[in-house]
């Protein structure tokens, strides 16, 4: 039975569709080191970091809110039976919507889908497989997306991320505009009275963080601004996938400086059970200004 949070007034629940070893440290990270890996090796094995196979332990979720009697979906992860050049993300069957259906959500009743971003990891369950075409899976929702980020991804044949992943725009977002289901909205925009989107750019141009202002806690769902709970202690490292690593160190800093101790639950995408933590500002004689502490709450 997956656990539901109520932050009063609005509810979430992690779908998980996968969580494992994924990516090695230099794989994802340019700037990480063997040695930081090793330095780091107390708190991160084998929850966060599997030694065997030197992989950084990855989960792919999506974030299902009830608000005011809405439901509002956020991610969608990879998807099942979709074509893709990484081997661990080609015809996969995760299973990810029966887990979705057993909290007792039917497709249909999804009002909003919320992309933090146009990521293959991250659109997969936008659509599903019927009778040989790629179709809407929420045919009831309106699907969100941020006038930059599809400014970025729209031209998107022969674009350099999809080239590396395969052309995922083409069967997982282009349906939804084909159906006329998708809004552009601007990167602040507001969905409810709790629920609001927040900019925070660099890993794409359009990446946005969804902000909860529930009436007993605020909760930031920081989308991929943090993949790992090492970014917290180093905050330099941004992805090989970012389209600004510039960008997204300065957004990630200034989300670190924005939820220290501020009581915010935060809940990046990639990060594995429990997901959910506070970000706490490191006692002076700590070696890193930040770091992670997880909240055993999911
Ligand atoms: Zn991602």
């Amino acid at each position: 039975m997956t656990a539901r949070l109520d932050f009063g007034g609005v509810e979430l629940t992690r779908i998980v569709e996968a969580e494992g070893p994924l990516l090695r440290p230099a794989e994802i990270f340019p700037d990480s080191t063997p040695e930081a890996i090793q330095a780091n090796l107390d708190w991160l094995a084998p929850r966060f970091y599997d030694p065997v196979s030197d992989r950084l332990v990855i989960s792919i979720q999506s974030f299902l809110l009830k608000s005011h009697g809405r439901l509002i979906l956020v991610d969608t992860c990879v998807g099942d039976c979709k074509a893709r050049v990484r081997a661990d993300f080609d015809q996969q069957h995760w299973g990810w919507l029966d887990r979705l259906e057993a909290t007792g959500v039917r497709p249909e009743d999804i009002d909003v889908v919320v992309s933090t971003h146009l990521h293959v990891d991250h659109v997969g369950w936008h659509t599903r497989r019927v009778d040989g075409a790629w179709v809407p899976t929420f045919p009831n929702a309106r699907y969100l997306f941020t006038h930059e980020e599809w400014a970025y991804w729209k031209e998107h044949e022969g674009h350099p991320g999809l080239v590396r992943t395969g052309d995922y725009v083409g069967d997982s977002v282009l349906p939804v505009f084909e159906a006329g289901l998708a809004d552009l909205v601007d990167m602040d925009h507001r969905i409810d009275e709790a629920i609001r989107l927040v900019p925070a750019p660099g890993h794409t141009p359009g990446h946005v963080a969804v902000e909860i202002q529930g009436e007993r806690q605020r909760v930031l769902l920081t989308g991929d601004a943090f993949h790992h709970p090492l970014q917290c202690c180093y905050p330099q490292w941004s992805t090989r996938f970012c389209a600004d690593p510039d960008h997204a160190r300065r957004t990630r800093q200034s989300l670190l400086e924005a939820c220290a101790n501020d009581g915010t639950l935060v809940l990046p995408a990639h990060f594995p059970a429990p997901t959910a933590g506070h970000i706490r500002r490191a006692a002076p004689e700590d070696e890193h200004e930040f770091r992670f502490e997880f909240q055993e709450l999911l």
